[in-house]
């Protein structure tokens, strides 16, 4: 059973992607092609999007201030599912609202307030500054504003992970991107401005500092042992079960080793080979849907409130073949009070000091009850020719 793939553009160019069933349009389609196809940035201050470089560490920082005036959780209680009827704040992200102002089960928009886009702006000849090439999109999982990646339906989680296969293959398939992660900030203390259950999708023109760092670790690994580093680090896992969370075909999902934060926890596929979420196959998928979602629920089990936490999908770059596609969810929780700050050690050195033993957190993990395991079945995408496109 295929998923449909309905293309629309928002009147400021801005691409909206609807899975599923189309049960509306946009105010603007018919002319939007014109303006829109160039990709001009979409935000307000989207002209002043660049990146500079500093000299002292080689690192590329994006320099995005439009990003300031983006909306903030005000501060007791996050916009309710809307649109709202009263005027008082309203979600912007649920059926009716300003990104998708029509009833839709799933769909993907490009970020109001980017800090990478299409067509970026032109930057000074300045080998100092660079364009902020990319691109930055949200990912809406459901119509539905309270729910969870935890508490997704099985069609729901099944399209989630074909959304995110299909946005991440189109990114990777552009050769102007060197990196794509797809990711969620969950959570008003990891900087989640809006509670509806969201995520994202950026695409880099370079590779960043910690994704480059892996690639060249997982290189000289190669050098030194003649090994795939992943597939020994995924062996470990496996053999030691203390670190182990749950038990899932397919992939290593554990407590890390080397663990930075108190309760990470790895999702990490098997095979050499999956490096991205493209190259899973029907059951690869099935296993990790039941993984993402046994992890969530166990966060949300582990204190009695929804963990905040940080989720990246690690994909492997270009020439990258000992690269495992992973999963890592990175809580910023120590206990349900203490949180993990990064003070002047940790972010002058970028050396990281967890105050918990993996094994512990690990075990702590695995003891929790949840909800039983579900089977996702997850389609294939198949582009839809929407009214309104070229
Ligand atoms: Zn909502
Ligand atoms: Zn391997």
């Amino acid at each position: 059973m295929a998923l449909e793939r309905h293309e629309l553009r928002h009147w400021d160019g801005r691409r909206l992607f609807v899975y599923g069933e189309l049960r509306g349009s946009l105010a603007s389609e018919g002319h939007a092609d014109e303006g829109g196809a160039t990709g001009e940035p979409a935000s307000e201050g989207g002209r002043d999007l660049h990146q500079r470089l500093d000299r002292l560490t080689g690192d590329w920082i994006a320099i995005s201030p439009a990003r300031n005036v983006r909306p903030h959780l005000p501060d007791e209680s996050s916009p309710g599912p809307g649109p709202s009827a009263d005027g008082g704040a309203a979600c912007p992200f649920c059926p009716g609202g300003a990104e998708v102002p029509f009833p839709y089960d799933a769909a993907v928009f490009e970020n109001r307030f980017p800090s990478f886009v299409e067509a970026p702006p032109l930057v000074a000849t300045d080998p100092r500054v660079s364009p902020s090439q990319g691109r930055c999109e949200v990912v809406l999982y459901t119509s539905r504003h309270d729910a969870s990646l935890g508490t997704l339906q099985p069609e729901e989680l099944a399209r989630l992970l074909a959304i995110w296969r299909d946005r991440s293959a189109a990114l990777w398939a552009d050769d102007r991107h060197r990196c794509v992660m797809v990711f969620e900030n969950r959570g008003a203390l990891v900087g989640a401005t809006i509670a509806h259950p969201h995520g994202q999708v950026y695409a880099f023109d370079r590779l960043p500092p910690r994704i480059a760092a892996r690639a060249t670790a997982l290189e000289a690994g190669r050098a030194a042992t003649g090994r795939c580093a992943t597939c020994d680090v995924i062996a470990d896992d496996l053999a030691e079960p203390a670190r182990r969370v749950i038990d899932v075909d397919g992939f290593s999902v554990a407590v890390p080793f080397a663990a930075h934060f108190p309760f990470e926890v790895h999702v990490r596929a098997r095979r050499h080979g999956a490096g991205r979420l493209a190259d899973l196959d029907a059951a690869e998928l099935r296993s990790l849907g039941a993984a993402l979602r046994a992890v969530a629920l166990r966060y949300d089990a582990l204190f009695g409130f929804e963990l905040p936490y940080m989720m990246v999908a690690l994909e492997a770059p270009a020439g990258v073949p000992d690269w495992h596609l992973a999963f890592e969810f990175l809580p910023i929780h120590r206990t349900a009070q203490l949180l993990k700050i990064r003070a002047s050690v940790e972010t002058a050195t970028g050396l990281f000091i967890n105050d918990t033993l993996p094994e512990a957190s690990a075990a702590s993990l695995r003891a929790l009850v949840v909800a039983a395991a579900i089977e996702v079945d997850v389609p294939a995408i198949s582009e839809a020719a929407a009214p309104g496109r070229r």
